[in-house]
């Protein structure tokens, strides 16, 4: 069967002294070379507009390279190399298109080491993220292809009467602009791709502003598994400029997004002002993700399914945790515990395999932390801070927080970083605190941690999410395992790597033939 015999993608183990030793490698090379990023057009790079370094959100003394932004005569072209090759493309249907797909895979898996490397320096990543991005990006691709083979496969017969023919055949829009964030600069950047790619549409790709090189070698790596240059060009560049420019294009089919909710809002609002066609949009957003803990969990697996939630990828996923729900009958031993669990998390350079938290991704990011705390400061406790090593000051280390909130109200939105916040709840007053939450308008991921059923259901009942998770984590969405998106203010669906990942990439056409 097509969904049970597959399989997801091998890791590494920094436990190891040889896959210690391959990392050691892959660093100093990053580090040696000088990595160019720019407007990507047909397989080669060009000169675009304002050059710009990139630099290491650890060490900002540390120069990765540099980038240019595609300028518009960059995005007439490739929308135009892009749509002439998009025809023949389309026309290979799933089962042509998909062998690249999987070479895409296996050149993400063969380059592993490299790309873990720069995902820690351009992107903050520690090792065990970046392996797992890295992965996420191969089982985008190798899922995609599957699904590009199931249903770009050929007609799909239909009923009718005797004498007519029926079928229904999907097929590609056109050239898709896919924009991407910087929290997963590989795996979202990849994933989006490959799912216009296999269903038949060409792409214009712009990656978030803070992470230009992966991107850049992503692109590499697609035209070196033997896609057509021509189908998949770069633009790189600021949100406001290039972004903006791209999704107003006329040449564009359908815009596939993932970032704020405030800027996919932008987004639609610029798809609603094009004259012409209306276009798909595909929008995954923040989260206001809750988690709701009752007096029968158990607190170890609480502790470590909290911490991970809460402080894995420095809280920089949409899937983190934001709101801990604590019951009165066990808050203080739980935060006692949570204290204790965040005292012995490293903070530090995400490029060393010790370290278990990195840096925010650049000063702004970190001072709109910062300012949070200062607005809760008189109302919430601050728990506890994680330390911060010697010589942090020279890039975005921020330390992770735990601040106990009086009411949940304290937060109306997501604050994308590695604070959590813990409030205090009665579970007799399950009904009225989730309907506070769920009045946030976020639809993303929900925690429960409880062994009753009743009062799991009871949660998943009461508060929207797009991905539910029962006494575990609830970030780390595996392709094809936890199809991964939501609804309301975190996005319009289709999930990424379910499914249905492919069907608003595609249109439909049904056939109806008198013979
Ligand atoms: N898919 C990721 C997860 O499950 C989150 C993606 C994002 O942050 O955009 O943790």
């Amino acid at each position: 069967d097509m969904y049970m015999d597959r399989q997801n993608s091998l890791g590494r183990d920094y436990s190891q002294a040889v896959d210690r030793e391959r990392h050691a490698l892959a660093l100093q090379k990053v580090d040696s070379e000088k990595l160019t990023s720019g407007p990507i057009i047909g397989g080669k790079l060009r000169v675009g507009t304002h050059p710009q370094a990139v630099t290491n959100p650890f060490d900002t003394t540390q120069v990765l390279g540099h980038v240019s932004e595609a300028a518009e005569a960059d995005l007439d072209a490739a929308v135009e190399a892009a749509a002439r090759a998009q025809i023949a493309w389309d026309r290979k249907g799933g089962v042509g298109r998909a062998p690249v797909l999987r070479a895409m895979a296996d050149a993400l898996e063969a380059d592993m080491d490299r790309l873990v490397a720069l995902l820690s320096r351009e992107a903050g990543k520690t090792l065990n993220d970046g392996v797992a991005e890295v992965r996420e990006a191969a089982d985008f691709c190798r899922y995609y292809a599957m699904l590009a083979e199931r249903d770009f496969g050929g007609p799909q017969p239909l009923q009718g009467p005797v004498g007519e023919l029926n079928s229904l055949v999907l097929h590609g829009r056109g050239v898709f602009a896919c924009i991407s964030p910087w929290n997963f600069p590989l795996a979202i950047f990849t994933g989006q791709i490959a799912a216009a790619l296999a269903a038949g549409n060409a792409v214009l790709a712009k990656p978030a502003e803070q992470t230009p090189l992966i991107a850049a070698e992503a692109v590499r790596l697609y035209c070196k598994a033997g896609l057509d240059p021509n189908l998949l060009a770069l633009v790189p560049g600021r949100g406001e400029t290039v972004g903006a420019k791209l999704v107003a294009h006329p040449g564009i089919d359908g815009v596939a997004f993932t970032g704020g909710t405030d800027t996919a809002t932008a987004i639609n609002r610029s798809l609603a002002n094009r004259p012409g066609p209306i276009i798909p949009f595909i929008a995954e957003t923040g989260g206001l993700n809750g988690m709701f803990v009752d007096t029968t969990a158990l607190k170890e697996q609480v502790i470590d399914d909290v911490i991970l939630s809460a402080f894995g990828s420095s809280g920089q996923r949409c899937s983190a945790l934001r709101l801990l729900y604590v019951p009165h009958d066990s808050a203080d031993a739980l935060i006692e515990g949570l204290k204790g669990a965040l005292a012995a998390q490293v903070v530090g350079d995400p490029s060393d395999p010790s370290t278990d938290i990195g840096p925010v991704i650049d000063a702004d990011a970190k001072k709109m932390l910062e300012d949070h705390l200062k607005r809760l400061e008189g109302d919430a406790k601050i728990v506890a801070r994680a330390a911060l090593p010697a010589g942090s000051e020279k890039g975005h280390l921020f330390a992770p927080t735990i601040a106990e909130v009086p009411t949940p109200d304290y937060l109306e939105r997501e604050v994308f970083g590695p604070i959590l916040h813990v409030c205090r709840y009665d579970p007799a007053k399950l009904r009225e605190t989730a309907a506070k939450l769920a009045a946030r308008g976020y639809g993303l991921t929900l925690g429960v941690h409880s062994r009753i059923e009743a009062f799991a259901d009871e949660v998943v009942r009461l508060v929207p999410a797009g991905n539910v998770y029962i006494n575990r984590s609830i970030i780390g969405a595996v392709v094809g395992v936890q199809p991964f998106g939501g609804e309301g203010l975190s996005g319009t669906g289709p999930k990424a790597g379910g499914p249905y990942s492919l069907i608003r990439y595609a249109a439909e056409k049904a056939i109806s033939n008198n013979i």
